[in-house]
């Protein structure tokens, strides 16, 4: 499936199971910190309809809205016991995201990378094919579990494992532009990169770590508008706006 969609990049149309990556700031609506129950609840919507089309969504939320292990190192603290802190956060975020889910009808499961088996499930690769299998979303909490690494990898590493058609990256633009679109009115947006235009050129698509294991896995990252209504099923639709990462060949 996937290099049939590859050889067509703007067909999204054809993915079935993805990966959606969501950062904990897309959680805080207009505030500066925190959750927002409101842009939460309508996130959990547009994962609704993805899930009431057909699709089967597993979701791995970052923590940046809360706590950064980078930024809290760069003030003193040790590194490693600040990303712990950090992928703490991503259980908040993932616990919020769980209840906004329920309260749109929309079943799920957290599963932790850090067990906490009284607040979740241990992550467990093939009990989450099931619950996905069987229509629930599973959102992926604690990043990869190790410090010194990201949610974006998490998503990665987590969309690999999973099968995933697609790792959809949602943000607050519409895609990848070669210029930020909310300071330069002429940025133009991308319709399809390769993995490495998006590393050579400093796309700030993703991590270059997330986007090397997208490209040896030769996995599409999809980057849409998380915060444009009803834009999740579209792209999935392939009737959407989005940019594409990933070409045929491109580890060849
Ligand atoms: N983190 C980590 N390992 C992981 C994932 C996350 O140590 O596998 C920590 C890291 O400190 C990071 C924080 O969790 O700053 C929050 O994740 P991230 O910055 O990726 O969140 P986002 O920017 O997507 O909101």
């Amino acid at each position: 499936m996937t290099e049939d969609v590859l050889s067509n990049p703007s067909n999204t149309a054809r993915f079935k199971r993805v990966l959606l990556k969501v950062s904990g700031e897309a959680l805080m609506g207009s505030g500066a910190y925190g959750i927002d129950t409101e842009t939460t609840e309508r996130i959990a919507g547009e994962i609704k309809h993805a899930v009431e089309a057909g699709f089967e969504i597993c979701l791995v939320i970052g923590g940046g809205n809360i706590f950064r292990g980078l930024s809290a190192a760069a003030r003193g603290m040790e590194r490693a016991s600040a990303d712990y802190m950090g992928m703490l956060a991503t259980v908040m975020n993932a616990l919020a995201m769980q209840t906004a889910l329920e309260r749109v009808g929309v079943e799920s499961r957290v599963q932790s990378a850090i067990p906490m088996t009284t607040v979740c499930e241990p992550y467990i690769r093939r009990r989450a094919m099931r619950h996905m299998e069987r229509g629930r979303v599973v959102i992926f909490a604690a990043g990869t579990g190790n410090p010194f690494f990201t949610t974006d990898t998490a998503a990665a590493l987590r969309a690999a494992e999973m099968g995933c058609d697609a790792l959809f990256k949602g943000t607050q633009v519409d895609g990848v532009y070669d210029d930020d679109p909310r300071k330069n009115p002429n940025a133009k947006r991308f319709e399809s990169l390769d993995y490495l235009d998006v590393l050579a050129r400093d796309l700030k698509v993703m991590d270059a770590s997330a986007v090397t294991l997208m490209r040896d896995n030769q996995i599409p990252i999809v980057v849409f508008n998380i915060h444009d209504q009803g834009g999740l099923a579209r792209v999935l639709n392939g009737q959407g706006v989005c940019t594409i990462v990933g070409k045929p060949n491109a580890s060849a």
